[in-house]
């Protein structure tokens, strides 16, 4: 029960103290094509060229270059946005438009760091 406790008090200081954020999130996959980057291609609209682990945010929920947690996908760098990406909604960066269609629409838990 102690544990749960020192758990719940390290995540409460952590919200308070280094700007934790967390929600629920529609998560999609975009890549570097005409379709889904347009005239940017692989350049992120923080000028670096994206790789995996790069995200698409709503720059007035996630502020750029924030480290972003997914339940189940892992870590992401917020470093682009995208004109379909608003609210809680992230875009994540995929090699291939094959991969990014096939990544569907999912509804996962976030947390991010900023
Ligand atoms: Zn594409």
């Amino acid at each position: 029960m102690t544990g749960y406790v020192k758990i719940i008090s390290l995540i409460l200081l952590a919200i308070l103290f280094l700007s934790v954020r967390f929600g629920m999130f529609k998560i999609t996959g975009y890549c570097p094509c005409q379709k889904c980057s347009g005239k940017w291609g692989r350049f992120t609209h923080t000028g670096i060229l994206a790789k995996k682990g790069v995200c698409a945010v709503d720059t007035k929920v996630i502020p750029f270059h924030s480290v972003v947690f997914v339940s189940g996908l892992g870590m992401f760098e917020a470093e682009d946005t995208g004109a379909k990406v608003k609210d809680k909604h992230i875009d994540i960066f995929f090699n291939n438009h094959e991969d990014a269609v096939n990544f569907g629409i999912k509804r996962r838990f976030v947390i991010w760091l900023i």
